[in-house]
């Protein structure tokens, strides 16, 4: 069984897979755009999107 603090690490990638990202602890700000320049850079009707403070950084 993992313990709290692994449990609690998120990890992503961007589209390609080349950058990856782990992170502990919740999103300060969790959001969803639906702004023109977010439907474009998505190709999507939104954006979602979290921002976490750097000192949460898992790896
Ligand atoms: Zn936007």
């Amino acid at each position: 069984m993992k313990s709290n603090v692994e449990q609690d690490v998120k990890t992503a990638e961007c589209c390609c897979g080349a950058c990856t990202v782990s992170v502990q602890g919740n999103p300060v700000i969790l959001a969803i755009c639906h702004c023109k320049n977010c439907k474009k850079r998505t190709g999507s009707a939104f954006l979602v999107y979290q921002l976490i403070l750097m000192m949460n950084r898992a790896c």
